[in-house]
């Protein structure tokens, strides 16, 4: 059996409690909100914080408020089965809540947040494993050894970007606020990630997510589609989403199409947006902007199935994607 190493757990109650005590943490610190990917990682001596700092009881982080009109903000402490859920989200953002609805499975739904899924560790076949395995090849790069196995002359980790709500937030262009004791600030989700499995986002360790912001509903689609071996409890290997700003005459006026878990980032593919905008989505669009993802996606071999045919199903998944829209 795997067992938690020794950690202190603090619990604020306020928002300025809570980055304070991140603060006083330093390094040692860590957030935790429903626990589902730290804990195992915690488990598995990959991540080794001292100083535990729960998010479950801030009350900022637990609303969700406005709507499609408006634009909504969800609290980084909802959970992903209160976004399943929610009247608002499934009237006015039914593709958020079919993309939670995909994560995982309801157990983790119950426990696991937005804020948790969109700062996810990276994730690898060489890296998630116990630490006895993980001893057994002397470790790698991203955790306590010098080599990556899967790219072995290569500088950089390519450990995946495997959440389902992370490709969807970025092609919808939410924003997310964060706070520390210097402030808070507000980005982009598109701005939040960096290619690199190590040093995996654009965000200091001490602050905190407090909430999403999505952008007022009108005049525009979007969907996510999600490959993976079992219809339950599988990260995705290869995620589409897709944004679609179509006029009244059915021409298409802007496009964002961003695959996950094919790189240690979200993989916007610019060019797809050029083959799909100007006139109607029809399948000559449809098929250049398929082919387009599929030469950009470059997944490696370090996660479930082989590498060449997790890059062709990019063609399918994105077709599927905008038929979807198509019909909306
Ligand atoms: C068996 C299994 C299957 C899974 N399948 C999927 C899947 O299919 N798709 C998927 O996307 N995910 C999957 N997950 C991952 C995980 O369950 C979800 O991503 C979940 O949403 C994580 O949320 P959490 O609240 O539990 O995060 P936590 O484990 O609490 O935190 C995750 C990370 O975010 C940080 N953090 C959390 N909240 C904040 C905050 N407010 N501010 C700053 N930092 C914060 C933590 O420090 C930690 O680094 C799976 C996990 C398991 C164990
Ligand atoms: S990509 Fe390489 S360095 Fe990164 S986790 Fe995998 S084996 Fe380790």
């Amino acid at each position: 059996m795997m067992r938690l190493p020794k950690f202190t757990y603090r619990v604020p109650l306020t928002l300025g409690e809570a980055v304070k005590m991140r603060g006083e943490a330093g390094p040692e610190g860590q957030f935790v909100a429903g626990g589902t990917d730290l804990y195992p990682n915690m488990k598995r001596r990959q991540q080794t914080p001292r100083v535990v700092i729960s998010v479950a009881r801030l009350r900022e982080l637990r609303e969700i408020s406005g709507d499609g009109r408006s634009g909504l903000r969800i609290g980084a402490g909802v959970t992903l089965t209160e976004i399943c859920e929610h009247p608002v989200v499934n009237r006015d953002y039914p593709f958020v809540a079919r993309a939670a609805r995909l994560i995982s499975t309801p157990t983790l739904r119950n426990m696991g947040t937005i804020g948790g899924n969109l700062l996810l560790d990276t994730r690898c076949n060489y890296y998630d494993q116990n630490y006895e395995w993980r001893k057994s090849i002397n470790f790698c790069m991203k955790k306590d050894g010098e080599i990556c196995w899967v790219a072995p002359g290569s500088s950089k980790c390519w450990a995946v970007q495997s959440s389902d709500l992370v490709p969807l937030m970025v092609a919808i262009g939410a924003r997310v606020r964060l706070a520390s004791t210097l402030g808070e600030r507000e980005v982009l989700a598109a701005g939040l990630y960096n290619d690199d499995g190590i040093d995996y986002l654009h965000k200091r360790p001490d602050e905190l997510l407090v909430d999403i912001h999505l952008p007022p509903a009108g005049g525009w689609r979007a969907t996510y589609k999600k490959l993976r071996r079992r219809g339950s409890f599988d990260f995705p290997v290869l995620g589409v989403a897709v944004r679609l700003d179509v006029e009244g005459d059915g021409t298409v006026s802007d496009a964002k199409l961003v695959l996950g878990g094919v790189a240690p980032a979200p993989l916007e593919v610019k060019d797809a947006r050029a083959a799909l905008v100007g006139g109607p989505l029809d399948d000559e669009r449809i098929q250049r902007a398929a082919e387009t993802c599929y030469l950009k996606a470059r997944p490696l071999d370090n996660t479930d199935f082989i590498m060449n045919w997790r890059k062709q199903m990019t063609r399918p998944y994105v077709r599927r994607a905008l038929e979807e829209l198509k019909e909306q």
